[in-house]
């Protein structure tokens, strides 16, 4: 027999597991073992649920465990949560390990979205199980607590849900990736939001004012509102933006996580949900600065919905060069930061940029990696693949460590980078990205660009580094360029 202190010490103990884990998450150093701590944090949480839900299932004379195999095990359901369980872990596994990393917001959107359903929907069948078992949901202090929670989880669940599959949709391309906006949106938006505050309010009146089967009607009804709501609120928002809904919904799907913790009276619910809120809007408020955006710009201007020209137009004709020619000037260079971007992803240049690096290194020069924060398409986009790459974090520095030793850096070398290194964002104050801290590439003595033509970053505008001065175009897929030069210091 399993004792609720025992219980409860396990929720403590998964709770410390997940706090630790996540701040190791926080540096790619400690990030494996920060994964590794949340999945222990986690097992201990599932364990402690198994054994609070089903205490008798510690008794070990044989005729006790048979007995709970052949009754309680099928009857109560635990059958069917293990077999769940194997379906989901098996799914996840394969999919987690088939999926590229230029994939993984769609992936994380789909994610959060199934989280909020199962908060949404261990809301409607708690409720469903309390009226066919009472008759009617119940009433008291206790009760109201736990019909308030079960309000708004069928809320922030579903609305999870239906905007989460949305984002799935603009990532992935299976609609348009842009803002989608139209006249009257926000006042939509509000009569929308107002209908759901009105649905959770008669859900929780009592019921002698609303009868249980009129509340059943008012559940029904407000998880449909809801699932509308989800997906007008991510419809306006479109573009370079989507990485920052990620975020938000992720942080909601923590909240409706927790608010089903009341539901259940699963403490370790409620702190991991805790903890996964917060952590979302964190990130989404770290994200937002590096943009330079507020929130609620973010969010209802509909930013992206439309194409964007910077006022100062395409400038020169940028200057193209050769391998041959770039490798003469790296060869002499003392000093070289990369800067990768989005374009680093999708080429997968990250291992031959270590293969030069190492190249340069032998050739005496000292090489570094500046990362901006929203370089890519998701947070920590080029830390993952730089790590991956085995690059000594000692070697990483961040926009603002680098920036004041810019001038000093015989070459930067901008690998698929675009929008993080637009001085636009510094001098032009008709660009959507005016305002937006940037890595100051410019400042090097020579920059290398390195992109396959006349692509655009994520912002759709022009960039005029490409026809400054000191910048030389390296065109071409930046692994095949990288190889190049590469192949080139092995020649000599
Ligand atoms: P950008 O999207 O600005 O630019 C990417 C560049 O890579 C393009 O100019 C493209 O040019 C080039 N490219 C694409 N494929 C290749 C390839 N195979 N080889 C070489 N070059 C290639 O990327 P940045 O990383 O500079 O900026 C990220 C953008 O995303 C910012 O606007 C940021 O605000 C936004 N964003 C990022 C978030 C995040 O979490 N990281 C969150 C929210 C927004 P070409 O087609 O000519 O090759």
């Amino acid at each position: 027999m399993i004792s609720n202190e025992i219980i409860n010490i396990a929720y403590i103990i998964a709770c410390l597991f997940f706090i630790i884990g996540i701040k190791n998450l926080g540096k790619p150093a400690t990030a494996r073992r920060g994964n590794f701590q949340s999945m222990i944090g986690m097992a201990i949480a599932a364990a402690a649920v198994y054994f609070e839900s089903n205490p008798d299932a510690t008794i070990v004379t044989d005729k006790g465990i048979a007995d709970f195999w052949h009754t309680g095990f099928t009857e109560s359901g635990f059958l069917w949560s293990f077999v769940a369980l194997a379906i989901g872990a098996a799914i996840g596994a394969i999919w987690a390990k088939k999926v590229k990393m230029t994939g993984m917001p769609e992936l994380v959107a789909l994610f959060n979205g199934f989280g909020g359903l199962a908060s949404a929907l261990v809301a409607i069948s708690t409720s469903l199980l309390v009226i066919a078992h009472f008759g009617t949901t119940q009433e008291g202090d206790a009760q109201m607590v736990e019909t308030i929670a079960t309000g708004l989880t069928i809320f922030i669940g579903t609305m999870c849900f239906s905007g989460s599959v949305i984002a799935w949709a603009k990532l992935a391309e299976k609609m348009t990736g842009r803002a989608i906006v139209f006249r009257g949106q926000n006042i939509i938006n509000g009569l929308i939001l107002l209908a759901i505050i009105g649905g959770i309010v008669l859900y929780v009146m009592p019921n002698e004012i609303i009868n249980p089967d009129m509340k059943f009607i008012v559940m029904i009804a407000l998880a449909g509102v809801s699932l509308v709501f989800g997906v007008m609120f991510v419809l306006p928002i479109g573009g370079g933006d989507m990485p920052v809904v990620i975020a938000l919904l992720n942080s909601i799907s923590g909240l409706a996580a927790a608010t089903s913790g009341f539901i259940l009276e699963n403490t370790a619910l409620i702190v991991s949900g805790c903890l996964v809120g917060a952590s979302g809007v964190i990130l989404t408020l770290i994200m937002c600065k590096a943009m330079n955006r507020s929130i609620s710009n973010l969010l209802f201007s509909g930013f992206g919905a439309k194409d964007t020209v910077s006022s100062k137009g395409p400038g020169a004709e940028p200057k193209a060069i050769s391998v041959e020619d770039a490798y003469l000037i790296l060869e002499s260079a003392s000093s070289v930061v990369f800067i990768p971007g989005y374009g680093m992803a999708v080429a997968q240049a990250q291992h031959v940029v270590r293969e030069l690096a190492a190249k340069l290194e032998d050739n005496g020069a000292e090489v570094s990696y500046c990362v901006h924060p929203v370089a890519g398409r998701m947070p920590g986009h080029m830390n993952v693949l730089l790590a991956e790459a085995d690059i000594p974090y000692e070697q990483l520095k961040s926009m603002d460590d680098m920036n004041p030793t810019m001038p000093m850096q015989d070459v930067a070398i901008v690998i698929g980078a675009n929008d993080v290194v637009n001085p636009a964002a510094e001098t032009d104050e008709s660009s959507p990205i005016y305002g937006m801290p940037i890595i100051k590439a410019y400042e090097a003595k020579t920059v290398f660009v390195l992109k396959r033509g006349k692509g655009r970053g994520y912002s759709g505008v022009e960039n005029e580094l490409f026809s400054m001065p000191n910048t030389l175009m390296l065109y071409g897929d930046a692994k095949a360029t990288i190889s190049s030069l590469g192949a080139e210091f092995a020649a000599e």
